[in-house]
């Protein structure tokens, strides 16, 4: 609902809040408020199919304001947020339960659920927090709708700008990034540098929330124990591993684009679908799961990286990336731990600088084969604002 124009890219400007110390409980009961609304707004709308703008406000924006004490816009915020949660949720043909927002999360429309004034950000109703800190880069250009979160005692304001999309340059040369478990390897044919994963690191984390689970789900320990301290402890230790593989994930991203862009050259990396769904077909388990979102959230960097910075971004079909001999195309045979070696014309080289090899390759067929005169590249559909879903789902 919140998609950039053709030739624009939506950001996410974070900006560290904090209430004035007299309305802070106000702030959170707003934001409790909100919570139920929406989860109610939620519901409703599911049941009545109410996913038009004037259906949910005809349902809704009574009962938020009277019942739930939101302030007109907020309300409004609210049905919004919720209509959009419903639409992903039907959308989805394997959804489980009706979903519900546990976390304090909260919509604002620009100028009239909130603003920035004097190093204060301003809610409708009176509420003022001060502003400790805030990323100005994006300064030049104007606010637009706004995310206000509560996690881990701190307030945060995600403000939403657009910028516009930079021009993509015509790259001289390819840069492969070829993604596996335990590292990722980025190069071409002259250059090969590879990154680890923190997949081991953060599994460390995911290990001891079970751990903890599992001992105090014993009855030696009281209900209360059992369900509040502990349970709030195993979470923690959930995002912590999650925090690692994302952070890495940006960084790596990032070091990625900057080389590329340092070299001109448009950055090639796998289509991970097939890899992702594939793990989803596993048993569940921890590794898995993390490998998942590991991988998705590293292509999600990389493209938006891509796209921020005028970089030419191709998606290559996997297939067979690691198993034919970049040079004469032929099927490659085994001969030692991931190494291999091509039977017809004698290339031997380790798995993955064969797959950063075929990743180059193809990407340089699809620029047309000339660097000199590249076709437009085919740019993968970058949804600009993916930092916008609701997160607290
Ligand atoms: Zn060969």
């Amino acid at each position: 609902m919140f998609a950039g124009g053709e030739g624009e890219l939506t950001l996410t400007v974070r900006v560290r809040v904090s209430p004035e110390p007299d309305n802070g409980q106000a702030v959170l009961d707003l934001m409790r408020r909100y919570r139920d609304a929406l989860n109610y707004s939620v519901r409703v709308i599911i049941a009545n199919r109410a996913l038009s703008l004037s259906k949910a406000h005809r349902l809704l924006y009574n009962d938020l304001k009277e019942r739930y004490g939101l302030p007109s816009n907020i309300a409004v915020g609210c049905y919004r947020e919720a209509i959009a949660i419903a639409k992903s949720w039907l959308r989805n043909p394997r959804r489980g339960n009706k979903p519900t927002a546990r976390g304090l999360s909260m919509w604002l429309t620009h100028g009239l659920g909130y603003r920035v004034k004097g190093g204060y950000v301003e809610l409708i109703g009176g509420y003022r927090l001060r502003i400790i800190s805030y990323d100005r880069r994006y300064d030049d250009f104007p606010n637009r709708e706004a995310r206000l979160v509560f996690r881990d005692g701190e307030f945060t304001l995600y403000v939403f700008k657009r910028v516009p999309r930079p021009a993509k340059y015509a790259p001289k040369g390819v840069l492969a990034v070829d993604i596996n478990e335990r590292q990722i390897v980025v190069g071409n044919s002259s250059v090969e540098q590879r990154v680890e994963t923190p997949i081991e690191r953060a599994l460390r984390y995911r290990r001891l929330a079970e751990r903890l689970q599992g001992k105090y789900s014993s009855t030696r320990y009281n209900a209360w124990l059992r369900r509040s301290g502990i349970r709030r402890r195993v979470r923690y230790f959930y995002r912590k591993a999650k925090n690692i593989i994302e952070d890495w994930a940006r960084r790596t991203s990032h070091t990625i684009i900057s080389l590329a862009k340092q070299g001109q050259l448009a950055v090639a990396r796998e289509d991970l679908t097939g890899l992702i769904e594939s793990l989803r077909r596993l048993p569940k388990g921890h590794k898995s799961a993390l490998l998942a979102f590991g991988y998705r959230r590293l292509a999600f960097w990389i493209d938006w990286q891509a796209e921020k910075n005028g970089v030419p971004l191709f998606v290559i079909e996997p297939a067979g990336t690691s198993s034919t001999c970049p040079r004469c195309g032929a099927e490659l045979v085994e001969v030692g731990y991931r190494r291999l070696r091509c039977p017809r014309c004698g290339l031997e080289a380790d798995r993955d600088s064969i797959a950063i090899l075929n990743i180059e390759r193809r990407a340089l067929s699809q620029m047309g084969g000339s660097l000199t005169t590249p076709t437009a590249p085919q740019m993968t559909d970058v949804s600009p604002n993916r930092w916008g879903e609701p997160s607290a789902l």
